[in-house]
């Protein structure tokens, strides 16, 4: 059972209870706790070693050894810190430049990608009345890009016709032309996806980027594949220039560290939550909500 870091450190602490002030070691045992939460949280190693240091730190320097509630001022001091490595708050997406504001859409095959290329649309024409066009880069997997002609229909936003044998710099030229005369304020690009990160998806990536240059690149990443999201984020972050992440399945049983090492190896604001299958299953990121699950 995922035992949750409060009452983990509420344990610590109740042993060490009526011993008066405490001393440095005590401090040390209770960040063997925060470290042991937030892998089990699936919080990404290295991630874990920065956090833990940075926070003992701070924890033997602020007088919690000699506070009379020190388990609750490691909390804060914990929960503080996590909320800061996340991001201190929600990052909405910068479309600040002339239309069409390009956003591509990256990430591996299943991470959800199409389904948040169609969330974002959707909430980009109902909440900011934008009028967008979709397209799919996706000429490899049969079928991807009449998935998100079907998916435009649903939210009725536009997708761009599909023409057969075209490569995926050719549709993205062709996109923005067509954006560009009908007057579209916001052009999604759902790029490809490949079961596993590789050169020929990062060159490919790295041309429609150069011929698209979008306002936003986001790059999905499933938040119940943990660790694996990490290596993902590191292999992306080093081949085009990101300017956000969303996380999917977030309403599935994920612990939030995916978050926390999403943030830290990327170093770029995580934007969005989706929550759900269902197309308005998406939320702005909220940092403090995430530290709240992998405290408990
Ligand atoms: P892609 O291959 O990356 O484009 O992935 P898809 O967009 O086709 O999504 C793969 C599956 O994940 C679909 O069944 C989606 O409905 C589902 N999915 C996507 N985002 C979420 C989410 O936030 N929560 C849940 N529960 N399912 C999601």
């Amino acid at each position: 059972m995922f035992d949750s870091l409060s009452n983990r450190l509420g344990d610590v602490f109740g042993k060490l209870r009526g011993r008066g002030a405490l001393t440095e070691a005590d401090v040390r045992a209770a960040m063997r706790e925060v470290r042991i939460a937030l892998l089990e949280a699936d919080v990404a190693l290295p991630v874990v070693r920065s956090f833990v240091d940075q926070v003992t730190e701070l924890a033997i320097g602020q007088n919690v050894l000699r506070s009379v509630t020190p388990g609750q001022q490691v909390v804060k001091i914990v929960s503080d810190a996590l909320t800061e490595m996340l991001g201190s708050e929600t990052a909405e997406l910068d479309l600040n430049v002339a239309p069409p504001a390009v956003i591509m859409m990256v990430g591996l095959q299943g991470s959800g990608k199409t389904t948040t290329t169609a969330k974002i649309a959707k909430r980009l024409k109902d909440k900011e009345r934008k009028k967008v066009l979709m397209a799919s880069l996706d000429v490899n997997r049969p079928a991807a890009q009449e998935q998100l002609a079907v998916l435009g229909t649903q939210i009725d936003v536009a997708t761009l016709p599909i023409v057969a044998g075209q490569q995926p710099t050719e549709i993205a030229n062709r996109a923005l032309q067509a954006a560009k005369l009908q007057g579209y304020d916001v052009l999604m690009l759902d790029t490809a996806g490949r079961l596993h990160v590789d050169q020929q998806l990062m060159d490919e990536m790295q041309a429609v980027s150069r011929a698209a240059n979008p306002a936003e690149t986001l790059l999905v990443v499933d938040s119940l594949t943990g660790q694996d999201a990490v290596q993902v984020a590191q292999r992306f972050t080093e081949q085009v220039p990101l300017t956000g992440v969303v996380l999917t399945r977030m309403d599935g049983d994920a612990r939030g560290g995916a978050a926390l090492s999403m943030r830290a190896v990327t170093g770029k604001p995580i934007k969005f939550a989706g929550t759900g299958e269902k197309l308005d299953g998406l939320e702005l990121f909220q940092p403090s909500r995430i530290a709240g699950r992998i405290l408990g």
